[in-house]
């Protein structure tokens, strides 16, 4: 039997890939934006591909905005984005 691999949308570009591709963005309970790599945190979930510039469309877009029903804090947007660097992303 075939497993179908999970699709998830990218909250930058829209696109569906593979879970694997995408990275996890969550809201902790104590209100914080984590990169999640395990995607086992607790929190609401965002995915996106791990890529700035899908970072970059999803905040300009307001994108994370609508995923967290909440206006997300350049500052937090900021820490992601380092976090995102750390992964070794483009
Ligand atoms: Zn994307």
């Amino acid at each position: 039997m075939e497993k179908k691999a999970p699709l998830r949308r990218c909250i930058g570009c829209g696109e569906s890939r593979d879970k694997k591709e995408l990275i996890r963005i969550v809201r902790t309970p104590e209100g914080s934006y984590e990169l999640d790599a395990t995607g086992r945190k607790n929190g609401r979930g965002a995915y996106l591909c791990k890529k700035e510039s899908c970072l970059e469309t999803a905040f300009r877009k307001k994108g994370l905005d609508r995923s967290f029903r909440e206006s997300v804090p350049a500052q937090a947007v900021s820490a992601l984005r380092e976090e995102l660097q750390k992964l070794g992303g483009e």
